[in-house]
């Protein structure tokens, strides 16, 4: 019987509020890696960079094999310059998803290549004395915003001239409020709660001496805003994977369905071990190639409780490849659904789990980038789904 390890909340809300206060827009997340790193070394626990500046941390078990890992994402949502504007205020692209809307009026850092240069995102219409009801009227685009930088600048002369670049990242203040009753509210609690928890979790762990039956490994990833997440960086033995990122309160008529579906089929569900990481449904129509392979499942009691959002709010990609690994577990939902492979889905599950699952997923196709990921499989039937991931 699992006893609860004490958490250190006192540790858990310091970190957190260190990485927040540790600006970390996708694409610049160079000091919130090293906060981690030194985080991790100070516990003890042995980690690597990727070369892509990812970490991966080991959590020693009793058994080697499967792996099992715990995820969260050090990225967060920003902004990048698309255009220094005549007028001496620039044009800004969202990084990963979210509304023009949320940044208006927000303080920012502008990461140039001489420094940082503080700022404000405002609407072009910012001002009620000058526009009057206009102010209202804007359409809600990031083309109807732009970065005033705290600067005499009159055109994009002044701009070049104080080191301001397209391309240059922006990130937006995270306003943290740790407050009495508990709460706390910033931007970017996606996913740096997740990683606080991640870290309070291990220490947990490190601070108990307490034996992990399998290896565990903790992935801080850094693009998963922009859609990579953790499929450039598991492990090749890893067979559950717990996700711990920000969960959105919404509902859609398809999330409700899942729901439904989840509590109906919860005494059975397997996780789809080494499902695709790959998949991308930003692509419409894309291709979600099934697992390469099938690894043991593990006690379902023994997993680290989550209850995993059905869907990402930026589109990222981890969830939806939890989410769709589900589905792909329970064939019969995509029936119905355009593009569902004719005779891949039996009307009726067969008896019994395994059975049910066996032989009904839809022939997948790969691309050249996950054919090499999975140790250059080509085949696209469903004996490949077996194959070794070599
Ligand atoms: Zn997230």
């Amino acid at each position: 019987m699992a006893v609860p390890l004490p958490i250190d909340m006192g540790y858990v809300t310091d970190v957190l509020y260190r990485l927040l206060t540790t600006p970390s827009p996708t694409g610049h997340t160079g000091d919130v890696v090293r906060l981690c790193c030194a985080e991790l070394e100070r516990m003890g626990i042995p980690y690597e960079l990727t070369r892509r500046g990812a970490i991966r941390a080991d959590l020693k078990g009793v058994r080697s094999t499967p792996d099992r890992a715990l995820v969260a994402h050090v990225d967060t949502l920003g902004a990048q310059v698309k255009m220094l504007k005549d007028n001496g205020r620039m044009e800004l692209v969202p990084i990963g998803h979210w509304s023009s809307r949320f940044a208006e009026g927000a303080r920012c850092t502008v990461l140039t290549d001489r420094g940082p240069w503080r700022g404000t995102i405002l609407p072009l219409k910012a001002s009620g004395h000058t526009f009057n009801k206009e102010v209202d009227s804007q359409p809600v685009t990031w083309q109807q915003v732009e970065l005033r930088v705290d600067a005499t600048v009159a055109n994009r002369r002044d701009l070049e001239e104080r080191g301001f670049n397209i391309g240059d990242i922006v990130s937006i203040d995270p306003q943290p409020e740790f407050l009495e009753n508990g709460y706390i509210v910033s931007r970017h609690l996606d996913d740096k709660a997740g990683v606080a928890v991640m870290l309070g979790a291990a220490k947990a762990v490190v601070d108990a001496g307490a034996a992990l039956p399998v290896d565990c490994h903790l992935l801080f990833t850094i693009s998963e805003e922009v859609g990579s997440g953790a499929s450039s960086i598991l492990h090749q033995d890893v067979a559950e994977m717990v996700t711990i990122d920000n969960g959105t309160t919404a509902p859609r008529p398809e999330q409700q369905r899942v729901r439904r579906h989840h509590r109906h089929g919860r005494q059975h569900r397997p996780l789809r071990h080494g499902a695709d990481p790959f998949a991308d449904r930003a692509v419409p129509g894309a291709e979600h190639p099934a697992p390469a392979r099938r690894l043991p499942l593990l006690p379902l009691r023994q997993r680290v409780r989550h209850r995993g959002r059905q869907r990402h709010p930026h589109g990222a990609g981890l969830l939806r490849h939890r989410r769709f690994a589900r589905l792909r577990a329970h064939p019969r939902r995509r029936a119905g659904k355009p593009g569902a492979a004719a005779g891949a889905v039996p009307a009726k599950p067969a008896q019994g789990l395994r059975a049910g699952l066996r032989g009904r997923y839809r022939p997948v196709r790969l691309n050249s980038l996950q054919r090499g990921r999975y140790g250059g499989r080509r085949g696209t039937g469903p004996s490949s789904r077996t194959g070794s991931a070599g």
